[in-house]
């Protein structure tokens, strides 16, 4: 597969406006991202990602009160090379405790059936897994699930 040169930021953006339109009128979005975030990839593959990442959290605030989405990004030094890292939270109830192991299993869904396929997130971390890297569920400590995504980042000088 051909990996290229593309900016995260933007897809993080295109993404959310895409499930915006359809279904989060009472969402309040929150973007903390640079101006641009470069990252070496299949942008087509990492989109799907993100779009699974943000449908899991529309999906977990159906009946939260105050509906939260935050998108945040950046990019660090590593001592194995600089990493990009993105996270998603929303502010549902969270992921319970007892089922944090298995929500990457495929087929693994708490939704009714015709609403989920538990295909997303493990199709989601072996995406991250072939870009070399790592996908991540918690809750924050404030509340929702928090979902972080890392990636080895492009040499600066290519
Ligand atoms: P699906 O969305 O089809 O159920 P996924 O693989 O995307 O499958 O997610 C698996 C399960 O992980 C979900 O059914 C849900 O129980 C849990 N989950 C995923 N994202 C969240 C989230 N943001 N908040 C709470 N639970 C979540
Ligand atoms: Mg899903």
């Amino acid at each position: 597969q051909a990996f290229e040169l593309f900016d995260m930021t933007a897809l993080l953006r295109s993404a959310v406006a895409w499930v915006a339109k359809a279904q989060m009128q009472d969402v309040e979005i929150v973007f903390d991202l640079p101006e641009r975030l470069e990252v070496a990839g299949h942008p087509g593959h990492l989109h799907q990602v993100v779009m699974n990442l943000v449908q899991n959290a529309i999906d977990a605030m159906v009946d939260a009160p105050r509906k939260t989405l935050e998108l945040h990004g950046h990019r660090d030094v590593g001592r194995e090379g600089d990493r990009v890292t993105v996270t998603i939270r929303d502010s549902g109830p969270g992921i319970p405790d007892a089922i944090r192991d298995r929500v990457f299993d495929p087929f693994f869904t708490t939704k009714p059936v015709g609403k989920g396929t538990g295909l997303g997130l493990s199709i989601s971390y072996q995406i991250v897994h072939d870009h070399g890297g790592a996908l991540e569920a918690a809750n924050h400590p404030a509340g929702g699930a928090l979902f972080t995504l890392t990636l080895p980042a492009p040499d600066e000088r290519a």
